[in-house]
């Protein structure tokens, strides 16, 4: 408080009394923005990413697909065209059974999309393989 310029008239918070943000009537704290990871943009496949994130940590993404060359092949590509087509993967295998068409038509845009970045797989760290 020593280094503050006094303003009588600058917002306070109305939680704590400490001075408000520019345009709100809440401090930094208590304007409940979140964590910062949670201001990314849904664009650019973070959206699927954080999807598939949340899959595998409650234990849905199938060891019997992630294992499949289709998926691994998709590793190293940018996030934009990988979460997207991985969460289309998940889904369609998901209904493998009951739409095998459907299945086989997201394995075929699978490879295709590796196939467009050749060579494009590059050392990702573990925990981001199946993101
Ligand atoms: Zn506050």
């Amino acid at each position: 408080m020593r280094y503050q310029i006094l303003a009588p008239d600058q917002r306070k918070c109305r939680r704590c009394r400490k001075f408000a943000l520019r345009g709100e009537d809440r401090c930094r704290r208590h304007v409940g923005r979140g964590a910062p990871w949670r201001l990314l943009s849904p664009a650019q496949g973070r959206g699927e990413s954080r999807m598939l994130a949340r899959l595998e940590r409650v234990g849905l993404l199938p060891l019997e697909l992630l294992v499949l060359p289709v998926w691994r092949n998709l590793q190293g590509i940018r996030t934009s065209e990988r979460a997207p087509q991985r969460l289309a993967l998940v889904l369609a295998w998901d209904k493998r059974y009951k739409a095998p068409l459907h299945w086989a038509q997201v394995q075929r845009q699978a490879m295709d999309l590796a196939l467009k970045y050749p060579g494009s797989r590059q050392p990702t760290a573990y925990w981001y393989e199946n993101l």
